[in-house]
């Protein structure tokens, strides 16, 4: 089906075109857009049978550790398959452009950063990396034999993913980060988020308040549209990479 082309408005390209200090958060529409499934829709095969809730948990990683384990290790493969979309990569080429850029994202797939973006805070963990449930060294590698929940190379704690389980909390530094610079930023993108997942919801009405233009993209209206100067409801991939090529053509 033919889309017709994006129209932005002159004063929002000339905004941008000024190097604004600028936020993105990014939501779960985001990865969809590269074909990855939702978590709950992902739930295929042995795993149909598990809520998320019952695997994404301390409870759960306490009662079994290794049903945990081989679950996230199932989801990691599925991400493997996947590519950042254009959307990504229209977000790594406003970070070139744009010196205080910082993206805030929900997704845990690493794709913002497979698409070359830098200054990314990652609200829920990163599904690729790993840390010790006792001594919370990270690490990107680690032996799996299969048999057993690999081990902290430091201390002999068992590992876990790098994810933000339900019942936890964000990762203070990261959150933090995140709030400071939507207090600070002048213009705040919303991206294929629903806008109602705390605390995340919260920073664009933070953004609001201190006075940032707001720019929502998204498939459908969410609980920010009323408060957004800009809506554009569509594909962020192709929706992001239209303003880029408008703004620095
Ligand atoms: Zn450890």
């Amino acid at each position: 089906m033919y889309a017709d082309p994006v129209t932005f408005p002159a004063e929002l390209l000339t905004l941008l075109r000024g190097g604004p200090k600028l936020v993105a958060l990014t939501g779960a529409g985001v990865s969809q857009e590269s074909g990855l499934r939702t978590f709950r829709d992902a739930q295929a095969g042995l795993w149909a049978q598990y809520k998320p809730e019952d695997l994404a948990s301390p409870e759960a990683f306490r009662r079994d550790p290794k049903l945990v384990w081989d679950w996230y290790a199932w989801r990691r493969e599925a991400v493997k398959g996947v590519r950042p979309n254009p959307g990504h990569y229209a977000l790594a080429e406003i970070e070139k452009r744009i010196p205080e850029f910082t993206l805030i994202t929900q997704n845990v797939d690493g794709l913002h950063r497979m698409a070359g973006n830098l200054n990314v805070l990652e609200l829920h963990g990163n599904i690729q990396r790993v840390r010790c449930a006792d001594c919370h060294t990270f690490a990107e590698t680690w032996d799996d034999d299969g048999e057993s929940v690999p081990r902290c190379r430091e201390c002999g704690g068992l590992l876990r993913p790098d994810v933000v389980w339900f019942g936890e909390a964000l990762p203070r530094a990261q959150l933090e980060a995140a709030v400071e610079a939507a207090r600070a930023c002048q213009v705040f993108f919303s991206i294929g988020t629903s806008g109602v997942v705390q605390p995340a919801a919260s920073l664009a009405f933070a953004a609001h308040n201190r006075g940032a233009l707001i720019v929502e993209i998204n498939a459908e209206p969410t609980p920010l549209t009323s408060k957004a100067d800009y809506v554009f409801h569509g594909k962020s991939g192709e929706i992001l990479p239209e303003l880029v090529k408008a703004v620095w053509p």
